[in-house]
């Protein structure tokens, strides 16, 4: 029997979305084809409120992460790093040649507005990177003020939203977010392998005076290919007509605001029982309605408790890296529901004898 995954990504599948993707193939070069790309297209501009340019790729949400570096640093970028991801954007901004300093925080601690500020204000950046909701520690960045001191300076606003996008409300027009990236494994219940990023007009006008941005996630190909309605490469067929389904289910049957409405009551239900039998890492208001990520106070034994929820029909998160023993994770996004969210609380008062 499948387990039920409450691990933050990937995500379970609606079987009815998987019955979307056993479609029969079609060619890349085809109408069919170019049809399936304007819809999701379309689709994904509502779901991340915006106009840019969208760019769907056959990649997981890292190789995005890349591409936004590659295409949208000139001369030196500033990393916000918080955790495991935004950190990781350092490593992957210096591996792809690129000047970059790190804004380095405590895992668990929320990036704000002053902290940025002190950093741009200081240094030569004409990019700067931010993970909205950091998957490893369970802390959602405030954007809506961060963006208020990002705009007053000439820099390119590069944001992961790979474990939000589909779960918290991200606004891309109004955050002026210049590139808005997320793989659909997480909040978006969909199979991996399939990449989403929105790029800017102003975006594209700096990757024209930004040379080697490589070739397999050059946005400026990506354009290109664009005007005839196809991707430069052959796409994720199967997981964009599962993308395609997910999406109308997104907008027209659940609804955006009440699929944020059901993110928010997990992530309080999943809060309000953590801090009653543990604790919560970050501080409550910057804690991510997709994932709770709860300090192991009691210290259980994490590798136990995998093992008897594994019995039991689940699959458990432990903590990430460096919080692997101090922490671990539930995950609440994607398509799980209320209730499927008390039963495994439940099940994990039961083992834990609470
Ligand atoms: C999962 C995750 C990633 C990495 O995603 P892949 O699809 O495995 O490349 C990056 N950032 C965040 C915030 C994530 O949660």
């Amino acid at each position: 029997m499948a387990k039920k995954l409450f691990i933050p990504g990937p995500t379970d599948v609606s079987p009815d979305v998987f019955e979307q993707m056993s479609k029969p193939m079609i060619g890349h070069r085809g109408r069919e084809f170019s049809i399936l790309l304007e819809d999701c297209v379309e689709n994904l501009k509502k779901l991340m409120f915006t106009e840019n340019n969208i760019f769907v790729c056959p990649s997981s949400s890292t190789g995005l992460m890349e591409a936004a570096v590659r295409n949208c640093v000139k001369n030196r970028c500033l990393n916000v790093g918080n955790g495991a991801f935004s950190n990781r954007w350092h490593d992957i901004t210096k591996a792809n040649g690129k000047k970059a300093d790190l804004l380095q925080l405590e895992w668990g601690q929320a990036p704000t507005p002053e902290l940025i500020d002190e950093k741009l204000s200081a240094g030569n950046y004409d990019a700067i990177t931010l993970v909205h909701n950091e998957t490893s520690t369970g802390v959602t960045a405030p954007i809506y003020d961060i963006t208020e001191v990002v705009k007053d300076y000439d820099v390119s606003f590069l944001v992961d939203t790979v474990s939000s996008m589909g779960g918290i409300r991200v606004e891309v027009d109004k955050l002026g977010i210049d590139v808005c990236l997320f793989g659909v494994q997480k909040a978006m219940a969909l199979p991996a392998g399939l990449a989403v990023c929105s790029v800017s007009e102003k975006a594209l006008e700096k990757a024209k005076s930004i040379e080697d941005r490589g070739y397999y996630f050059d946005f400026l190909t990506y354009l290109k290919y664009w005007g005839r309605k196809q991707t430069p490469t052959t796409g994720a067929i199967s997981i964009m007509q599962g993308l395609r389904y997910q999406l109308d289910k997104i907008l027209n049957k659940e609804g955006l605001e009440n699929r944020f409405k059901r993110h928010k009551e997990m992530g309080s239900l999943c809060r309000k029982w953590a801090k009653k039998n543990f604790d919560i890492l970050p501080e409550e208001k910057y804690a991510s309605d997709t994932v709770s990520c709860i300090k192991n106070t009691k210290e259980i034994n994490c590798k136990e408790l995998k093992q008897e929820l594994a019995e039991k029909g689940y699959v458990f998160a432990n903590g990430y890296g460096k919080l692997a023993d101090k922490t671990f994770r539930i995950a609440h996004m994607g398509d799980r529901t209320i209730d499927e969210l008390k039963q495994y609380i439940n099940t994990i008062d039961e083992i834990l004898g609470f």
